[in-house]
């Protein structure tokens, strides 16, 4: 039988009490390791993190647990190679897509390390300006913002193992804030490993970073009134947190990164070959093979004017066509696999349901898998549908299938596409491409209110930007409606979810006396 990984809880590493799920590679269907959370006492380990590790960290400041962050941060680049051999073997992932994975959790906790010296050197934060109560000035109220006493429970997907992790532990631990992470099963191997890592190097306090691997049952009930929790995921999951009790009756606070149907959009008055033209095509097709397509911020529908729908299918497929699939570890290979055959299943499933109401205009079936066995590896190639009736291909808005696949669509006039983009009620981020800057900025305006980021691509940014599917942690993550409502990242505006605003109200005197 394989490793059954350990997790931390109570200030130890613990076993499991159970025989285990086992963690596959899904390229070679082998086993790798085993995770368990049966008979943890999840009650007193909770206790822990906030009684050992949360007084820990509350007792530095803001700058010592900068200081806190780069240790952790230096501990994760010395292991760097380890983790990119778990992402190939549990994530069947190639060595660009685990980049964005690890490399991304690196740069995100780097960038936390840094901001932390924007901060003051103090153990709380003042908000805004003082308001005086009183004609005379002898009574203010100030708001300070302190960090939330409880614990921050993270309950994280499975295609960001490694950045799903620090996009959330670093905001929370530069707060003062423990925390406790609960991976999505299939992939919980790099997570756990990064933990320990980072634990077993001893730069943080007791109790301040826990992981616990396995199934989630008894983990909301633990939760007491002062945590917080995040959780990334499916929508369907997302409703059942919210209904918990610890959510719906002890309120506690959270925040739901949930799916979404986000969108790409070319602006009229383009032509062929233009530079949008091929921003856009380069965006989707990238947006289509990265992690191949597992990505939460993926383009899944993308709109173009009427006219140019040929030419942007044409453009698409004959880029798409070059995708070489199949087993990460092969160098000719450069898109890897889905990450489990639940995975494969649900994305044939999806694809199923969106042909249906779509023609299929580059078949990811086509792609011959290289070095990979059809019938045991989790993999399929890119599929670009087509709607020609935007309006009446009501699935393609609704469902979101998490692989490597997209449906292009014409529109009428910006009007017309603002309001297709608008029926996937909410989501994480669209995309806009084109060269009239103000037309561009009024899409962008347009589609902000539902929309967690919008993503202007302009020829001057052509090469500079960041790129529609990157999260980067100085910029806001989340979105509204069915994307879950949710906020992450946006540089030091992620303190707020592990803080407490409250309104001190006192003398000048007092108020002076707060430091
Ligand atoms: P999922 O099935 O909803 O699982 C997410 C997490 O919830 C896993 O850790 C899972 O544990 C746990 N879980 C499942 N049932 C639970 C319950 N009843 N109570 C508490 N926790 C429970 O989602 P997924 O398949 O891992 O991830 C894919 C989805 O995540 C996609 O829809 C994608 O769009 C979304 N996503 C969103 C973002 C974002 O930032 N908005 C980022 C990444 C992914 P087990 O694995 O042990 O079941």
């Amino acid at each position: 039988m394989s490793e059954l990984l350990h997790n931390c809880l109570g200030g130890r590493w613990v076993a499991g009490r159970g025989a285990g799920t086992a963690l596959l590679d899904p390229v070679l269907g082998t086993e790798l390791v085993r995770v368990d959370a049966a008979g943890l006492d999840l009650p007193a380990g909770f206790a822990y993190a906030r009684d050992r590790g949360g007084a820990a960290l509350r007792a530095l400041t803001y700058r010592q647990r900068g200081a806190m962050l780069r240790a952790a941060l230096e501990v994760l680049q010395a292991h760097r190679d380890a983790y990119f051999e778990i992402a190939t073997a549990n994530s069947g992932t190639v060595k660009n897509d685990s980049a964005v994975d690890i490399d991304g959790a690196i740069y995100t906790l780097s960038t936390y390390a840094k901001l932390a010296a924007s901060l003051p050197d103090a153990r709380f934060l003042v908000d805004g300006e003082d308001a005086s109560l009183a004609k005379d000035g002898t009574f203010l109220a100030r708001h300070v913002q302190t960090p939330v006493r409880g614990l921050a429970l993270f309950i994280n997907a499975f295609n960001f193992p490694a950045w799903g992790l620090w996009e959330k532990a670093a905001p929370a631990l530069l707060s003062g804030v423990p925390v406790v992470v609960k991976p999505a099963t299939a992939t919980a191997w790099l997570t756990q490993r990064m933990v320990k890592d980072v634990v077993d190097a001893g730069v943080l306090p007791p109790g301040a970073l826990n992981v616990v691997c396995g199934r989630s049952a008894g983990l909301l009930d633990a939760l007491q009134p002062m945590d917080v929790l995040s959780f990334t995921g499916s929508a369907a999951t997302a409703a059942t947190i919210r209904s918990h009790a610890a959510v719906a009756r002890d309120s506690v606070r959270v925040n739901i990164e949930a799916d979404s149907v986000n969108a790409a959009l070319l602006l009229p008055g383009e032509a062929p070959g233009s530079a949008a033209f091929d921003a856009l095509v380069k965006e989707v097709a990238r947006e289509m093979t990265v992690k191949s397509g597992q990505k939460c911020t993926a383009i899944r529908r993308v709109f173009v004017p009427e006219p140019l729908f040929d030419a942007v299918a044409e453009a698409l497929s004959a880029r798409l066509a070059k995708a070489t699939v199949g087993n990460p570890r092969s160098e000719a290979v450069r898109m890897g696999a889905l990450v489990s055959r639940a995975q494969l299943t649900a994305v044939r499933e999806g694809l199923a349901t969106l042909k249906s109401v779509t023609k299929v205009l580059h078949d990811g079936d086509r792609h011959a898998l290289v070095d990979a066995d059809p019938a045991v590896a989790c993999i399929v190639g890119p599929t670009l549908l087509g709607a020609c009736d935007a309006d009446g291909a009501a699935q393609v808005h609704d469902l979101e299938v998490f692989g490597p696949v997209a449906t292009l669509m014409p529109y009428r006039d910006t009007a017309h596409a603002l309001q297709l983009v608008g029926r996937g009620q909410g989501s994480l981020v669209a995309s806009l491409y084109g060269c009239d800057h103000a037309a561009l900025g009024a899409a962008a305006l347009a589609l902000a209110e539902g929309h967690g980021r919008v993503h202007v691509v302009s020829p001057e940014a052509a090469v500079s930007h960041t790129g529609h599917g990157n999260v980067m942690p100085q910029s806001l993550h989340g979105g509204p409606g069915r994307a879950g409502g949710g906020e992450e990242l946006g540089g030091l505006r992620a303190l707020n979810f592990y803080h407490r605003r409250a309104a001190v109200q006192a003398s000048p005197a007092v108020l002076a006396a707060l430091g």
